[in-house]
């Protein structure tokens, strides 16, 4: 497959998603695709992509969810593409950790012109940095979406895989109460630190030996939490 960048393109509209995959191809770009957002998130595991572009308006998973999943541990880039009816999308998909954004219907020269600003700023990752996060007793599996302790797989609700998942992607960095509201709930959450402090109880009731004094999820009086792995 040589040296050439790879994208991995994530639409479930057939035509756009040969139009788009077309388009790369000429540029020489390595192309690969996928119509559900599970499928591509197993691919982003596989080819490891320089970019990644992604429809908000996907069968299987809410396109802001999948970023926010995808940003769990991966920082390659994103590039949306969205309907003139998901406006609002757009902007919680950028709050989320997209990075750019195209509304349909748009053209050739518009893509590859995107697809170039956003590669040459592209971080290369590395297959170490992917995507097993272990702490304690614990690994979490970013594919599968699983927690397991030793090998005993544990139960979390969404809400609370996801703040675990954003605070041990962190280890040992102090996140705020409005960072981690909005990587978790979006930005309409910011400010309802009463969610936080819910979910931030339940996870240490399920991950903590003694939740009272817990040793991983740690509180930033006045500040927020650190994680420590
Ligand atoms: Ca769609």
């Amino acid at each position: 497959m040589g040296d050439a960048e790879r994208i991995l393109v994530i639409e479930d509209d057939h035509h756009i998603r040969e139009f788009i995959v077309s388009a790369l191809e000429s540029e020489e770009y390595q192309v690969i695709s996928a119509g559900t957002a599970a499928t591509g998130a197993s691919y982003a595991v596989k080819h490891l992509p320089h970019l990644l572009l992604l429809d908000l308006g996907l069968p299987d998973q809410d396109g802001v969810e999948f970023i926010r999943d995808f940003r769990g541990w991966s920082t390659t880039p994103i590039l949306i593409i969205s309907a003139r009816t998901q406006e609002s999308e757009k902007v919680a998909a950028l709050d989320a950790g997209a990075d750019d954004y195209l509304t349909k219907p748009f053209g050739v020269s518009e893509l590859l012109a995107r697809v170039r600003a956003l590669l040459r700023r592209a971080p290369v990752q590395k297959t170490e940095d992917i995507p097993l996060i272990r702490f304690g007793d614990y690994s979490i599996d970013c594919v599968t979406r699983t927690v397991m302790r030793h090998d005993v797989p544990l139960r979390l609700s969404q809400i609370e895989y996801r703040l675990l998942l954003v605070m041990a992607a962190n280890p040992g960095r102090v996140m705020t109460r409005r960072q981690l509201l909005i990587q978790v709930w979006g930005s309409q959450a910011a400010g309802n630190d009463e969610y936080l402090r819910v979910y931030v109880g339940h996870l240490r009731q399920k991950i903590e030996a003694t939740p009272a004094q817990p040793r991983h999820i740690l509180t930033e009086v006045g500040v927020g939490y650190r994680f420590e792995p």
